[in-house]
């Protein structure tokens, strides 16, 4: 086997000893993964249709892998299913912005960061934005249609999506490389890889769609009474600025003094402590735009009507780089507090105060103490439930009691178990409970339609 892929793809193209594979073997989170038989690192479509085509010669399977910062463990081996990695860390080029059209014709490998930095020197943004964007990859972004914090104003990724490049299980090509807003030519095969985690095919280039970048910009963090006064004023914000408000982001007081005392450089830009805290922002490509002013009225308002405790208006780049960290940095804070439970969920906006209300009350009743760290995305209704034990304690063997909770409060609230991860290997038995039989044999009906081997990426989904 590795003579046939060191012939393939020379020795930059392949890594197979255990010291060569440790980067790519494990998840972020350090839960999962399996030791590959090798890892492949292509540097051309042909060359990733020639690994599939080899590793269906050689009974392999392939896991697709992006920047690897997937949280449910989909870029790395299932238990039980041998098989190699194939990464993109080699194509990662932008062959093209398109400053008319307002596309970027890019590699799959490439990582969203650079690709932010290459349009804005072009007056354009792209308008995906989440703690990972320094690793995570085009193609992964796009397998697990990632969302972030602009979601609520821009959608999720598969609306930047207008073409796509897959190399199908058998090793054929399949270009969708239409840089074309409109294009009704039956099934709209792009949005079936928008989420498909690298079952259906590996993702090689992608046409996104860009947008004009903002020229002036208002951004504040807020302390609020309670979440409910936290979605009134979104959506008075929804309803007052209009396309301005770009982000509505939420974190509370217990993840906020967890991360300053894991973050000592970080520190309180406002004096009150919340419950809660609203970090809004404001943007407009018009320089007639005064986002400013609009903020300030609203908060003016809001906190005249005693939902808004305290609050700062960012005056400078760095003031506002500062309070996007505070939430940026909410997942490491929570991390290095030490063993944790992630939950992903998103409920209809409106119910989003009485979801995060019901389950704080409902896991004390599970394990009294136990701390709950809900911050997230307000916009959209998703919101990451972080666990931890209580303090010098565990979780004394009731993390699935506790789950089991959260994913029942929010499925009974018409909610989604995973909003924004996608499902990986983490979430394949959970999505068997709670995923209504039609759903599940559809998705598994596509999935053995595209790849009747089994070969793309197992134990993934479904
Ligand atoms: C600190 C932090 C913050 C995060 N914040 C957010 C957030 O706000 N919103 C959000 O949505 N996610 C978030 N994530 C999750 C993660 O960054 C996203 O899931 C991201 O889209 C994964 O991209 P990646 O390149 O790292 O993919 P990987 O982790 O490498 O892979 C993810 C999945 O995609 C498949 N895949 C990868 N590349 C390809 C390809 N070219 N073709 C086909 N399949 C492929 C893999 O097989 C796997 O199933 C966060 C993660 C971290 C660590």
């Amino acid at each position: 086997m590795r003579d046939r892929f060191l012939e393939l793809l020379g020795p930059s193209g392949w890594r197979s000893t255990p010291e060569e594979m440790r980067p790519f073997a494990r998840d972020w989170l350090d839960r999962h993964g399996e030791t590959p038989l090798g890892v492949a690192l292509p540097c051309s479509t042909p060359e990733v249709a020639a690994v599939l085509r080899l590793a269906g010669a050689l009974g392999l399977t392939v896991t697709p892998q992006g920047g690897n910062t997937g949280l449910n463990g989909g870029s790395v081996i299932s238990a039980g299913r041998p098989g190699i990695i194939l990464s993109l860390a080699r194509m990662n080029r932008i062959h093209e912005i398109d400053p008319i059209g307002m596309t970027a014709t890019v590699d799959a490998g490439l990582v969203l960061q650079r690709l932010h930095d290459a349009v804005a020197d072009h007056g354009l943004m792209f308008p995906l934005h989440l703690g990972s964007e320094g690793s995570a990859q085009i193609g992964g972004l796009i397998a697990t249609n990632a969302g972030g914090s602009l979601a609520a104003r821009h959608g999720m990724i598969e609306a930047q999506v207008l073409g796509l490049e897959v190399v199908l299980p058998d090793g054929s090509v399949w270009d969708g490389m239409r840089a074309l807003i409109k294009d009704n030519t039956g099934l709209q095969l792009r949005k079936l890889f928008c989420g498909a985690e690298g079952r259906l095919g590996v993702v090689t280039r992608a046409i996104l769609r860009l947008h004009p970048a903002p020229r002036v910009r208002a951004s504040a963090l807020l302390a609020v009474a309670d979440l409910r006064s936290a979605l009134k004023l979104g959506a008075d914000l929804r309803r007052d600025a209009g396309d301005m408000l770009a982000a509505t982001e939420f974190f509370c007081e217990t993840g906020l003094e967890m991360l300053l005392r894991h973050l000592p450089t970080l520190s309180r830009p406002i004096q009150a402590r919340g419950p809660y805290y609203l970090l809004v922002e404001l943007a407009s490509a018009s320089n007639c735009a005064d986002p400013e002013a609009v903020l300030a009225d609203l908060i003016e308002s809001a906190f005249e009507a005693g939902e808004v405790l305290d609050g700062t208006i960012a005056a400078s780049d760095a003031q506002r780089a500062a309070l996007w960290r505070l939430r940026e940095e909410m997942p490491e804070g929570q991390r290095l507090e030490g063993p944790q439970i992630k939950h992903d969920i998103a409920v209809p906006v409106a119910r989003l105060a009485e979801f995060v209300a019901g389950i704080e009350a409902g896991l004390q009743t599970v394990l009294p103490g136990v701390r709950v760290n809900p911050f997230g995305h307000l916009g959209d209704g998703n919101v990451h439930l972080n666990l931890s034990p209580p303090p010098g304690a565990g979780f004394d063997g009731r993390e699935s009691a506790l789950s089991g909770l959260v994913y029942d409060l929010a499925a009974g609230m018409g909610g989604s178990f995973s909003a924004e991860h996608g499902l990986g290997q983490a979430k394949v038995a959970l999505a068997d409970r709670l995923r209504g039989a039609t759903e599940r044999q559809l998705m598994a009906a596509l999935i053995a339609a595209v790849d009747p081997e089994g070969r793309m990426n197992p134990g993934k989904i479904v």
